[in-house]
């Protein structure tokens, strides 16, 4: 098999490895079992000299592992650790293969912190005699891992487990093209028809009709199928299968259950090592476009750089965008006649072009001098590189990635995925053509990233919180009732307003649990105020575009508030405007048959630019709640005042009105004057804890 000519191969030079990838090592021991020595080859001073005097006095492997793993790891790796770097496990993996890592974390307050822990073996015989152990902080790597897109990777998962299917599908979805069989012959099927774009194979063990040691055997002994990697998944802690699976030929192995970053990283690594494989005998010139194969331009770029110290570059990945549409509609040919025309006209029209690649699918990459009239370059770059394509219509956009004198040390590659996610970061933006990568950029993708992987377990945590924010009743100057808006608190992050994290919840979905929840805790809190016999204030919850996804979500509603066994009146609904436009009619039914069960219906955000009276005449609502853009830009008196007319509009229909955002006593006395009903705004209070809304209650009601 390849990977063990390549694993034989690494072992020849494992000498010169060691040498070149030392640099990033904090600390590295020396092994020697024959003669019961371990020599610190470079100390990591950060750890603590307990700890190093402890290595001085010469312990034995197994029982240095165990003094580091308490000292340093974290718990949730210590057993697996224990398992995976003990002798007794090394000896069998090492048989196999000249180096082994594997990835933990350690102890550390707040924020993960991964390391690697890495074993080369130097012994010359049969047995595991000599072997070198490093350490790494890979943290940086790692994240910069899960951002680092790569595009067109196909990967076939084999399980029998449906939910296992769906958590690797799950994992594995928006960064790779997943291919699913639920037994090891339909995987066999797939393969036969796909092995020429598969790019790595996961399997599961223990499977009915074809398990995976026969699959994995097949695959090995097929020529045509053998240089795919395949890992191997397992739910029981049994390295003896694990590692004559292993012997098999199988890649690598990983645990049920599955840890999201563990499979991101395992299959990444898996796919680079592949990449680096066959580069050495890929063609250098993409034979659709003409320009560089991706690997061979990072090299070509990497020789440039290197052989002009004084220049400063730039790299500019041109994505074209919806390019998987192009493909259905008018067929592959005449997609592949797209990328030839995009390569041919990118040589020719890319302002200071060096050179040019293609990453793969619709993604290229061209190597520029810096210095060049920058002036709507997105825009005019693309209009010349288009003219005269086979299909009309195309988008281009651009991601830009500036290497000055002080990013001359990052690969190539890390600076072609920058500007990747300079790119990505403007795709669905509608006019925005090209975005330079910046650490904002990078800052805002780690944030999404730690949000959408945290989210699930914050809200089992109880990490989201209600605030209230209190409606004034102007005639009677007293609160008269409250919005709920959510919080969250987050251990590493801290608190964060709904701002941040209510978009990527509303596109991921997830935002239909948080409602739910939201619902749960303005009850709990209401019925606390019934039980204590104090006064009720009716609480309004949002409502998102998305909620309307959820089948019967009017008697969901109903059924949570019943069974707190609560009167409907102190429920109001918020529903924005702007859900309107999406899904008008279910939209309609449900908000009709909540207000027809006693809700009390709030329009939101109306005057925000999506009003249209057919909005308003065709929902049953009870309440208009004016945008704040409304009272921010209010000027009194002048000609055409929205203002005054959204007011005639709510006396017309004979509506609720609450003005929101109401900061000075100028916007308090001209609502008053127009006779607005409610007034919601920091000039009252702004949003509060439960605790501090009771306590402004007692103070002004
Ligand atoms: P919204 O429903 O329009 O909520 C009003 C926003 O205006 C709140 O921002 C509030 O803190 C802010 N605000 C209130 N008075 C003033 C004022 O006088 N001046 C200024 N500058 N701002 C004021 P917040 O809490 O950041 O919420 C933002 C948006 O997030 C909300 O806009 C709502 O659309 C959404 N949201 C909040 N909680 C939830 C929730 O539980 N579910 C859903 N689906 N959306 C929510
Ligand atoms: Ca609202
Ligand atoms: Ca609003």
């Amino acid at each position: 098999m390849r990977q063990l000519n390549y694993l034989q191969y690494k072992k020849e030079i494992h000498e010169e490895l060691f040498e070149s990838m030392s640099a990033s090592y904090e600390s590295i021991f020396l092994v020697d079992l024959e003669h019961h020595d371990i020599q610190v080859c470079r100390k990591n001073l950060n750890l603590d000299s307990n700890f190093w005097s402890y290595v001085d006095t010469n312990p034995e492997y197994d029982e240095l592992l165990k003094r580091y793993i308490e000292y340093r790891v974290a718990s949730e790796d210590r057993s697996r650790m224990l398992e995976i770097a003990g002798l007794k496990n090394l000896k069998q993996i090492l048989k196999k293969r000249a180096s082994y890592s594997f990835d933990y974390r350690i102890k550390n307050t707040g924020q993960t912190v991964w390391y690697r822990m890495r074993f080369t073996n130097l012994s010359t015989g049969e047995e595991l005699t000599r072997f070198t152990v490093s350490f790494e902080n890979i943290s940086e790597e790692k994240k910069t891992e899960l951002l680092s897109y790569i595009p067109g990777k196909k990967i076939l998962v084999i399980e029998d487990n449906e939910i296992d299917r769906d958590i690797l599908k799950n994992i594995l979805d928006g960064d790779y093209d997943v291919l699913l069989a639920s037994n090891g012959q339909e995987g066999l099927d797939i393969l036969e028809k796909n092995y020429e774009s598969i790019d790595i194979i996961i399997t599961d063990l223990e499977m009915p009709v074809c398990s995976g040691y026969e699959f994995l055997k097949i695959v090995s002994e097929t020529r045509r199928y053998s240089s795919i990697p395949v890992i191997i998944t397992t739910v029981y802690d049994n390295t003896d299968s694990e590692v004559e699976a292993l012997e098999m030929g199988a890649a690598d192995f990983m645990r049920k259950p599955y840890n999201a970053e563990i499979v991101k990283h395992r299959v990444k690594g898996l796919i680079r090592l592949r990449t680096s494989l066959a580069m050495l005998n890929t063609l250098q010139i993409d034979p659709v476009t003409g320009l560089y194969t991706r690997d061979f331009f990072f090299k070509k770029a990497q020789e440039i750089i290197d052989e002009n110290p004084d220049d400063e570059f730039r790299f500019v990945v041109t994505d074209v965008i919806k390019f998987k549409l192009i493909n259905e509609k008018y067929g592959i040919d005449t997609g592949d006649k797209v990328l030839e025309h995009i390569g041919t006209a990118g040589r020719k029209f890319i302002p200071n072009y060096i050179i040019g690649g293609r990453l793969g699918g619709d993604k290229f990459v061209w190597m520029q001098t810096k210095h060049f009239q920058e002036r709507d370059y997105g825009r005019n770059v693309a209009h010349e590189i288009l003219a005269g394509a086979p299909v009309p219509n195309l988008i281009l956009k651009h991601g830009i990635y500036y290497m000055t004198s002080d990013s001359r040390d990052i690969s190539v590659q890390t600076m072609c995925d920058r500007a990747i996610i300079a790119v990505e970061s403007i795709k669905g933006i509608y006019g925005q053509y090209c975005a330079v990568y910046d650490d904002s950029i990078r800052k805002e993708l780690v944030l999404r990233q730690q949000i959408t992987s945290d989210m699930e377990e914050s809200l089992k945590d109880g990490e989201f919180k209600i605030y209230l924010q209190p409606k004034h009743n102007l005639t009677a100057d007293s609160t008269g009732g409250a919005e709920a808006l959510v919080r969250w608190i987050h251990p590493d992050l801290g608190f964060m307003n709904p701002g941040v994290f209510i978009p990527l919840f509303e596109q991921n979905g997830f935002i239909k649990e948080l409602d739910e929840y939201v619902i749960h805790q303005v009850c709990k809190t209401i019925k606390t105020w019934q039980e204590d016999g104090k006064m009720i204030i009716p609480i309004s919850v949002n409502l998102s575009r998305r909620d309307f996804e959820i089948p019967d979500l009017d008697k969901i509603i109903t059924d949570i508030v019943d069974s707190y066994d609560l009167e409907h009146k102190y429920i109001h609904i918020e529903l924005t405007e702007s859900a309107f436009v999406d899904n008008p009619d279910t939209i309609k039914t449900v908000i009709k048959s909540l207000h027809d069960n006693g809700f009390v219906i709030e329009l939101d955000d109306f005057g925000k630019g999506y009003s249209s009276l057919t909005t308003l005449t065709s929902l049953e609502i009870d309440t208009l709640k004016l945008d704040m853009s409304i009272i921010k830009e209010d000027i009194p008196g002048s000609k055409n005042n929205v203002l005054d007319f959204c007011m005639q509009l709510v006396n017309m229909m004979h509506l609720t009105s609450v003005a929101e955002g109401v900061e000075t006593i100028e916007q308090v006395d001209r609502l008053k004057s127009l006779g607005c009903d409610y007034i919601q705004g920091f000039y009252y209070s702004k949003p509060l804890s439960v605790d501090d809304f009771e306590k402004y209650l007692n103070k002004n009601d």
